[in-house]
């Protein structure tokens, strides 16, 4: 079963899969989505994706984070709901609202990280996980020999060497069996992101290229964990969600690189996205 490139079928068009917003909506048709993230040093990462997942078309976007971050949040993106955590006992009544919760964008990996990705790891909700989430998964203490059908695995290549315990070298060596082998280990959808990104789930391996090399650059993963989430939350089938988002984040960059590749910011796919999606 080659790598089926999916580019082809993968244009604006897609967009119509997203569901339509009749006169009457009421944005908890749309999906209210939890970030988890943000340890110290860390919150752009998680406030980043709060604010993609948002500009995606989530009717409704919280954001659970250390409580140095709560004054950044309110002032970058006054409509994200953004909640100050400390342990995770306290972000339990959190996770009971949302219908995604996407954990890892500047999670870190200390104690606290690693409560917070437990309690995550409890709930019935479709995950998006990402990041240092990942690496904490790769550890083994946490969610040890986890596997779920209804969570999203957006790792990079250094992520995706941790997680199947080899060398990065290895990964790139072969990268459409690594993705699948991540998918074989963790079921769900794994999105193995790269210049060039798959997407393995059930069915296979896909290959999405969308993007362009100005996006290698901080942030850009996180944005794409907000995207992925946001189109869960629309009701899209997880592997849709996942194809669709990463058609997205890269159509979005390729649009903001008209400005030029060298400095684009992650933050400046944001007007883009809204723009694609509508
Ligand atoms: P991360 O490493 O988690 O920040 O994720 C980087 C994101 O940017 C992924 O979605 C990559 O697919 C994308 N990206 C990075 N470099 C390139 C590139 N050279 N061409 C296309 N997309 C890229
Ligand atoms: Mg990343």
């Amino acid at each position: 079963d080659a790598v089926r490139p999916l580019v082809q079928r993968y244009g604006s068009a897609s967009i119509k899969r997203l569901p339509p917003r009749p006169a009457d909506s009421f944005k908890n048709q749309f999906g209210h989505i939890l970030i988890v993230g943000g340890d110290s040093g860390f919150g752009g990462a998680a406030l980043m994706a709060a604010q993609s997942s948002a500009r995606a078309g989530a009717g409704l976007v919280s954001l659970a984070t250390r409580p140095g971050h709560l004054g950044a949040a309110l002032t970058r993106c006054p409509e994200v709901m953004a909640h100050p955590v400390v342990s995770g006992q306290e972000l339990e009544p959190l996770l009971i609202g949302p219908d995604v919760i996407a954990v890892g964008p500047g999670l870190g990996r200390s104690p606290w990280s690693e409560q917070l990705l437990a309690r995550v790891g409890r709930t019935g909700s479709p995950l998006v996980v990402d990041a240092d989430a990942l690496n904490i998964l790769a550890q083994g203490r946490v969610l040890a020999g986890v596997k779920r059908d209804d969570w999203v695995l957006t790792p990079h290549v250094g992520e995706a060497a941790r997680l199947l315990g080899c060398d990065t070298v290895e990964v790139c060596a072969d990268l459409r069996a690594s993705a699948a082998a991540v998918q074989h280990k963790f079921s769900g959808v794994v999105i193995l992101k790269g210049a060039g990104t798959l997407i393995a789930h059930d069915g296979g391996v896909d290959l999405i290229n969308s993007g362009n090399p100005g996006m290698a650059s901080g942030g850009m993963g996180d944005l794409l964990t907000g995207i992925v989430a946001a189109l869960i939350g629309q009701h899209l089938p997880l592997v849709e969600a996942a194809r669709l988002a990463v058609w997205l984040h890269g159509e979005a960059g390729n649009r903001a690189a008209a400005d030029g590749q060298r400095g684009l910011l992650a933050t400046d796919l944001l007007p883009w996205i809204r723009r694609l999606v509508d």
